[in-house]
């Protein structure tokens, strides 16, 4: 799917939106008589799910896997969340899925149950020694045909470390290479910056999904995360290509909530995934609960948007 044009766009978008912004933070109303350009009488999101995704193939067989890569150097944006949660629900369609916990923060092993500060191996010491393999870190969660590689706070160590390593961008890909054809999709769960860890992702990922918080700020970071995923196809990963921007944490209840849907829809069109998650407190429940929506809450709303959203990832 062709993107180009996106980051200028974005730029763009930005630029208009922050005016609005900052009128907003200074207080001030806007210019008289101004209808708000974008303020819809209809919800955007809604709009846009009348169109129908095909119900996915049952699978004869399995592998190998597409990697995907949860990616977007802002934190709090809903990428672990969508890790858990699209992970999950792709089990539902029949999928065998592994998760890797990317992000020394651990966040996406916490959210599985696990306490990553007690585990003496992690997706770490895949990464740095040639005899520790994924199989040894491999753990089973209690979702049925979903794995985890967890993470914990030593992977901090391996962007330092990786540095003075040969072809360090293609650490990863070299230590996933023989799991792909166990599984049927590979989600990454990515760390909140643009550093050598996440560039090790993009080089082992086949696509990327972009989690975009639906709020003002969100927008900003986007054209330099899209300039870094160009770059990362252009020299090392010709493979890699953008799957989709997925909007979370939206709320149809504020005026700014479908304004920023509907700007990112205007700039970024079909790539946007129909599905858009909600803003609901349900999703922190189910970190402290450690499992996704899908069982925690299954005819949850946030639950059907991730078995929508797991329909649209199968499709494209
Ligand atoms: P990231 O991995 O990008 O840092 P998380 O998935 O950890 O983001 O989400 C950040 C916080 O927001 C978490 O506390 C999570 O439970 C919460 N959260 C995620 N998605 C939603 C949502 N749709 N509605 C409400 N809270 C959410
Ligand atoms: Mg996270």
């Amino acid at each position: 799917m062709s993107i180009s044009g996106g980051a200028e766009e974005t730029t763009l978008l930005a630029t208009d939106d922050m005016r609005a912004a900052a009128r907003r933070v200074r207080g001030e109303a806007r210019e008289d008589g101004e209808e708000p350009r974008t303020a819809r009488a209809v919800d955007p999101a809604v709009q846009r799910q009348s169109r129908t995704v095909p119900e996915p193939e049952p699978l004869k067989s399995h592998g190998p896997a597409r990697v995907v890569a949860l990616c977007n150097q802002k934190g709090g944006v809903g990428k672990t969340t969508s890790t858990i949660n699209l992970g999950a629900a792709l089990t539902e369609y029949g999928r065998r899925v592994l998760l890797l916990d990317f992000d020394p923060q651990g966040a996406l092993s916490v959210g599985l149950g696990v306490q990553p500060h007690q585990l003496d191996r992690t997706v770490y010491d895949v990464l740095m020694e040639s005899s520790v393999s994924l199989d040894d870190v491999l753990l089973k969660t209690n979702i049925p045909g979903m794995d985890l590689v967890p993470s914990n706070i030593d992977l901090s160590a391996a962007e330092v470390q990786l540095v003075n390593e040969v072809a360090r961008e293609q650490t990863l890909a070299r230590a996933l290479a023989p799991a792909l054809p166990d599984y049927d999709l590979v989600l990454i769960d990515c760390q909140p910056s643009l550093g050598l860890l996440t560039v090790n992702a993009l080089t082992a990922a086949d696509e990327v999904v972009i989690p975009l918080e639906c709020e003002f700020f969100s927008l900003r970071g986007v054209a330099l995360l899209i300039d870094t995923i160009e770059k990362v196809r252009e020299r090392l990963n010709p493979r890699l290509h953008i799957a989709g921007i997925l909007a979370t944490m939206y709320d149809a209840r504020t005026v700014h909530g479908r304004e920023v849907f509907a700007r990112v829809v205007e700039a970024f069109g079909d790539t946007v995934f129909d599905t858009v998650i909600t803003r609901t407190v349900r999703f922190p429940e189910t970190t402290v609960a450690g499992e996704p929506i899908t069982t925690w809450a299954p005819s949850s709303s946030g639950a059907q948007q991730y078995r929508a959203l797991a329909k649209e990832v199968l499709a494209r």
